[in-house]
């Protein structure tokens, strides 16, 4: 992805045009296909186009309508902060119990690998997991990302084969992987439905699939609405419940081994962010502002910048206790699967 998150994200005449003129085109599910759907709420991005989330009637995915183009998508402001690293978000301590979160993924898989195999990473960002996989022990690594600045940091990370864009049905043999991942990527993509078909084809039997994305059945969720941080309009794209996506996965050929919905790095920001989202005018400015994106905070004023700030900081452990409530009634902002293709 691009770096041009400090950009002015005010919408240009040409996309409002653009989005004004596919407001009343056909539902049509990013996942499915299918055509009908009940509409569910209105959201806006940080451009300040309006959308209506919807809910297909034959997979149950809630959509985001109407979806950007595959050039808008492109042109959308990610960067490498996106992926979770650059400029440090929080207090030294705070970031240190993060950072053993984070290399929790890592030690999560090598339990299932015992030690060694072949792992592809879709969305590998810049490759930070990859790498720490191989400190963990003798993996092969795969990583596949969109051309940016952070594929080009991935590409610097020892011994990995990078793949610069969508994964396709030719690109690995069948049978091909120990295990493949995709963390918080599975609601980006465009193609769910063939990604998920492609990966059963080249992951082994009773290879490892690991799978994390925004919980659309949370109490975040349900409270939030339009203004749910993890909703992120435009990037992602649909939504599942924990109950569908198992279902869906099961008709794929792939059983549920594990189903977490603890994560301290993106749960208990959720709710801060959907919060202050109803009182600053625009939505998701201090995460922005965390990012460095000085084009689209430059309208606020640093008082109000300091006060998130201050109130972020401060409420950040309460917001993590409180979250326990929703990891013991499985209503985590965000879901984590393990799943292993069926033999
Ligand atoms: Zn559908």
């Amino acid at each position: 992805m691009d770096t041009s998150g400090a950009s002015d994200l005010a919408a240009t005449p040409g996309q409002r045009d653009s989005k004004m003129s596919k407001a009343n085109q056909e539902f049509c599910c990013t996942y499915c296909k299918a055509k009908s759907s009940t509409p569910l709420y209105p959201t806006s991005d940080i451009f300040g186009l309006n959308y209506y989330m919807h809910r297909c009637k034959e997979c149950s995915a809630v959509v985001l309508h109407p979806p950007p183009s595959i050039e808008e998508i492109m042109e959308l402001p990610y960067d490498e902060t996106y992926y979770g690293e650059g400029e440090k978000k929080f207090s030294p301590l705070i970031e240190a119990v993060l950072d053993y979160f984070r290399s929790s993924r890592a030690r999560l898989l090598n339990k299932y690998l015992k030690g060694s195999g072949r792992i592809l990473d879709i969305g590998c960002g810049n490759g930070i997991f990859l790498d720490s996989m191989t400190h963990q022990g003798d993996y092969e690594i795969y990583g596949i990302e969109l051309d940016g600045e952070s594929a080009r940091r991935a590409a610097q990370v020892p011994n990995i084969h990078l793949q610069i864009g969508p994964l396709s049905w030719e690109d690995y043999p069948e049978n091909h992987f120990d295990a493949i991942t995709l963390f918080h990527v599975f609601e980006h993509l465009t193609e769910p439905r063939e990604t998920l078909e492609i990966m059963e084809r080249i992951l082994k039997p009773d290879g490892t699939l690991i799978l994390s994305f925004p919980n659309i059945d949370s109490w975040q969720s349900r409270w939030f609405k339009g203004n749910w941080f993890h909703l992120d309009p435009p990037r992602h794209l649909f939504f599942f419940t924990p109950k569908d996506f198992k279902r869906e996965m099961n008709g794929l050929g792939f059983e549920v081994v594990k189903e977490k919905h603890f994560n301290v790095e993106y749960n208990p920001y959720g709710i801060q962010q959907s919060l202050l989202n109803y009182v600053v005018p625009k939505r998701d400015v201090l995460y922005e502002h965390l990012k460095g994106n000085k084009g689209y905070t430059k309208g606020i004023s640093s008082t109000s910048l300091f006060l998130q700030n201050v109130f972020f900081k401060l409420s950040y452990p309460i917001f993590t206790g409180l979250d326990v409530g929703n990891i013991l009634m499985r209503k985590g902002a965000t879901v984590e699967f393990v799943l292993k293709r069926k033999r």
